[in-house]
């Protein structure tokens, strides 16, 4: 695996490749098998798989989050290396950002429901690292993890107003056996956290057997889980995945996200399933 820490450096390898199929796969590194499921779709589409590990500062809204994000990289690139990644991208903060970012990117309606909402700036870090790296690997397809729903209704947006030339392709959360959608924060949880976090998972899939009546699961679901100590539920909501807004009724044939937020024993934990009415 070709591993380059600079913009010119990766260009410069990327030139090589220039007539290949290019797929990215953006990440912040501390790798699990999650990660490793949209490099392996990666592999199966494209020709040329460019993976990047930057722990980008400007998408935190806490900066003790930022300081307690894990980093793993020997073990990051031992597993790379393992799925045949072609070229790792890591560059430093300086070499990312030069010059102090002053330019906003505001997403209206999806910063104020959900992830928006309770991260203020956070979908702006975010689409500002995303599409910087985008100029950077010029990918033709570029990966991302269901698991963070409402940052794959950004990157569309994103990729649609900037006409960016690539073609998103939406992976499946990866599960642990007990349910658990697996996370660079899990590695957080107390044990007994770790014991009841699946119960976010179990919640919003029983709300997906009966979605007619969202409203009062939702109120139903949000009480169990808020009656055990070690949980806060955030939000639980429902956004048909076409528009990426709030649904407030329910059409046959139309994708629906049921998407959750819960600090579980203080490490704060999101999810969501994808139903169909
Ligand atoms: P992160 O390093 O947390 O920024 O995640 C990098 C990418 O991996 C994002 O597109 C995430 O949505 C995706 N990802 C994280 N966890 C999972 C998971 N359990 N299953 C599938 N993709 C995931």
């Amino acid at each position: 695996m070709i591993i380059t820490h600079t913009i010119s450096s990766l260009k410069e390898e990327l030139t090589k490749h220039k007539a290949l199929n290019i797929g990215f796969v953006p990440t912040m590194g501390a790798l699990h098998n999650g990660h490793l499921c949209l490099i392996k779709e990666a592999k199966l589409t494209t020709d040329f798989v460019v993976c990047s590990i930057f722990v980008n500062p400007i998408q935190f809204t806490n900066s003790s989050d930022l300081e307690k994000y894990p980093r793993t990289l020997e073990s990051d690139i031992k597993k790379l290396e393992i799925e045949n990644c072609d070229l790792l991208f890591l560059p430093s903060e300086s070499e990312i950002y030069r010059q102090p970012t002053s330019l906003e990117i505001n997403f209206p309606y999806q910063n104020s429901i959900m992830e928006g909402k309770f991260r203020p700036g956070h979908f702006n870090g975010v689409a500002i690292i995303v599409a910087k790296l985008f100029n950077f690997v010029q990918p033709q397809k570029a990966f991302f993890g269901q698991k963070d729903l409402q940052q794959c209704l950004i990157i569309k947006q994103l990729i649609e107003t900037l006409s960016f030339d690539i073609e998103l392709h939406i992976v499946p959360t990866k599960r642990e056996s007990d349910g658990l959608a697996m996370s660079s924060r899990n590695v957080r949880l107390s044990e007994n956290g770790r014991k009841i976090a699946p119960l976010l998972y179990k919640k919003i899939n029983s709300i997906s057997t009966n979605l007619q009546d969202f409203e009062l699961e939702k109120t139903l679901a949000i009480e169990f889980l808020n009656s055990n100590e070690l949980i806060k539920v955030d939000y639980i909501e429902i956004v048909e995945m076409q528009s990426g807004e709030l649904a407030n009724h329910f059409d046959k044939g139309k994708k629906y996200g049921i998407c959750i937020a819960a600090l579980v024993d203080n490490v704060r934990l999101i999810d969501n399933i994808i139903t169909e009415f």
